[in-house]
């Protein structure tokens, strides 16, 4: 059966990031997976009603994403609003759609504090990165949906294609 993938929608070139700019990623994969119909395209921070532009948000220091869903860390953003609600609600709203249109796989901008699925900020707004996992990628992942950041998107089409020729059980 031909799987769907969730793509962060700023990786397709729509500027909807916290700088009112897009992330675009020019990839023939992409661009074929488009023409196919799979992909399944969300910004769950706009989703949540973020609005373009908006103060950049990391993870409190010290936080993991886990820890943010289950209520013991937030998410602050650079003028000191703790916007942790709207987080968590982008990682639910995105989890229900993934469900919905049937995906196992996602594509998500590396570095945000929700789409991050390799990397985050430190939550010390200071430009720097960790190992580490943003809000929407911990949500999908505990519901057993494999998270790509887009630096490894072949990596993600080979394990596309393995799971496309398996006998169905
Ligand atoms: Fe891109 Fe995800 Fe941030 Fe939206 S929440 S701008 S899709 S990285």
């Amino acid at each position: 059966k031909t799987q769907r993938i969730l793509v962060s929608a700023c990786l397709l070139g729509h500027a909807v990031r916290y700088d009112g700019r897009s992330k675009p990623v020019s990839h023939q994969l992409l661009d074929r997976w488009m023409a196919e119909g799979r992909i399944v395209m969300l910004c769950p921070e706009m989703a949540a009603g973020l609005p373009v532009p908006r103060p950049p948000a990391e993870i409190e220091p010290g936080g993991l994403a886990a820890d943010v869903l289950e209520g013991r860390a937030r998410v602050m953003d650079s003028t000191g609003a703790d916007v942790t609600g709207d987080f968590v609600a982008g990682a639910d709203i995105a989890l229900d759609l993934a469900r919905r249109t049937g995906c196992r796989f996602a594509l998500l901008t590396d570095g945000s504090p929700s789409c991050g699925s390799g990397t985050v900020y430190t939550g010390r707004f200071d430009g720097t990165r960790q190992d580490g996992e943003g809000v929407v990628a911990s949500r999908l992942r505990g519901a057993g949906i494999a998270v790509f950041p887009e630096s490894r998107i072949e990596e993600l089409a080979e394990m596309l294609a393995g799971y496309e020729v398996a006998p169905e059980h």
